[in-house]
């Protein structure tokens, strides 16, 4: 069966790329009716946060990337990864090191003289006799002859002469576990089948794999993907999109659903489908499809997918995620009544909204007062009036005797011909004045939103 599983270190949010990754894992077993498991690599007692492991696991949440089972934390098992290091030495597979830090300090200037790149060779390699008590490191008795094959499933097959690899430290002089070690102890302990990951971690492939085979673990399958690299071909970064999931969800106004559509394709193709839906993407995804170059993040393309999902979406789901914006666009909490309101509202204003803060825009005129503040091409808009349009496109709406999208619709169409405008040319200053502004929703809907009493009330005060 099939085990994958996601291991964010929590020393920063779950950021873009680690949300793709997470993605990728959970679509491969799910794919595979397999599991799909969660590590927080939290080795790094330093730098990790009890704030970054809330944080990626509310971004987790709210893509909808459920893991299996609880979440492994690693620090916990920093006693079995010690252990794993004692069984290696025991066996010979590794050693005790008493290299000083002047000693490696004048090998790695030796080597920088010699101008090749530096590895640890240590002396203790071939002569561990020395006194356990006295400070020391275990390191691996990796493999120096002959070389190394991955057969990677993105990356295809990777090559290393072994003589490329050190000697690398397992145990740290105060007993701790490296990250080295630690994963592949998790990874193997956690029955993991298939590690996709960045390909940034491509060189710790071959460490972790003669650490594998000296423990004569079963090798786990590799895919690494390629980074996500800016528009612009550069590495990504902050400017680019480099930021925590929660920006996009906050700060953009994004929809989940779009975030993962757009992820998916952000690497890996079906043909050329663009809009995917998750049913789809599970039964669609694999490794084979994976690309192998950097792909190029594109906001343009995140924009389109989230305002296709926004058409898509249930209007009182968006409504309730909507309101927080408005109301801090308002300053004024909404209630029940201007919930309901802004729900109705979501046909009129889904159409044109790339993001959830456009919707929010869209709908602030719902819940100002009537005596609005214009803004200045609002009032520009209502100085270049004919004069008398409003007060007789607001009298024909005052004698409706009752107020529906017919009845304010022919109202409207009857003032533009009476005036021999076109409608758009009445629709301008009428939008002014509901409004405020001079974009909205179609001006039948603003009427028909907004109701007949805000609607003359705005009317009025707008040409008296
Ligand atoms: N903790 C590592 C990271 O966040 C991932 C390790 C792995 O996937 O093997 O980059």
């Amino acid at each position: 069966a099939v085990v994958t599983r996601f291991a964010p270190s929590p020393t920063g949010f779950l950021h873009i790329g680690g949300a793709r990754t997470a993605l990728f894992n959970w679509l491969f077993a799910r794919h595979h009716g397999g599991k799909f498991l969660l590590r927080i690599e939290d080795t790094d007692r330093v730098r990790s946060t009890e704030a970054a492991i809330e944080a990626i696991l509310d971004g987790m949440k709210w893509l909808d990337l459920d893991w299996d089972g609880e979440a492994v934390y690693q620090f916990a098992r920093a006693s079995r990864h010690a252990e794993v290091a004692h069984d290696l030495l025991a066996r010979g597979e590794a050693y005790r090191c008493y290299l000083t830090q002047d000693e490696l300090a004048a090998m790695r200037a030796e080597a920088q003289e010699k101008r090749v790149p530096f590895r640890v060779r240590s002396p203790w390699r071939d002569r561990d006799n020395g006194d356990p008590e006295a400070p020391h490191v275990i390191r691996l008795r990796a493999p120096q002859e002959g070389s190394a094959t991955i057969h990677d499933r993105v990356q295809g097959e990777v090559t290393v002469q072994n003589a490329e690899l050190d000697d690398f430290i397992l145990l740290r002089s105060d007993g701790t576990p490296t990250y080295m070690l630690s994963v592949v102890v998790d990874d193997n302990d956690m029955g993991v089948t298939h590690i996709i990951r960045g390909d940034d971690h491509l060189n710790n492939a071959f460490r972790q794999s003669a650490l594998i085979r000296a423990m004569n673990w079963r090798e786990p399958v590799y895919a690494h993907v390629p980074l996500i690299h800016g528009a612009d071909g550069a590495k990504l970064s902050k400017r680019h999109g480099a930021l925590g999931v929660d920006a996009y969800r906050d700060e953009m106004g994004y929809l989940p659903e779009a975030v993962n559509n757009y992820l998916l394709r952000l690497g890996w193709g079906h043909g050329d489908h663009e809009i995917i839906s998750r049913a789809q993407a599970i039964e669609w995804f694999d490794l084979a499809n994976v690309g192998r170059s950097p792909s190029r993040f594109d906001f343009k393309k995140l924009e389109n997918l989230n305002g296709h999902y926004i058409r898509e979406a249930d209007d009182s789901r968006l409504a309730g995620l909507v309101a927080p914006r408005v109301e801090a666009l308002v300053d004024r909490p909404l209630d029940d009544m201007d919930r309901a309101l802004l729900a109705r509202a979501m046909g009129a204003l889904k159409p044109r909204a790339k993001t959830l803060g456009e919707i929010a825009e869209g709908a602030v005129f719902l819940f100002l007062p009537d005596r609005l503040e214009l803004d200045e091409k609002a009032a520009q808009l209502l100085r270049d009036a004919p004069p008398g349009l409003l007060a007789d496109v607001t009298e024909r709406l005052r004698g409706l005797p009752d107020w529906t999208s017919e009845s304010i619709e022919e109202a409207v169409r009857e003032t533009a011909e009476a005036a021999e405008l076109g409608l758009g040319k009445l629709a301008q200053p009428l939008r002014a004045a509901l409004t405020g502004r001079a974009v909205s929703p179609g001006i039948f809907d603003v009427l028909l939103l907004l109701g007949r009493d805000a609607s003359l009330a705005r009317l009025d005060a707008a040409h008296n």
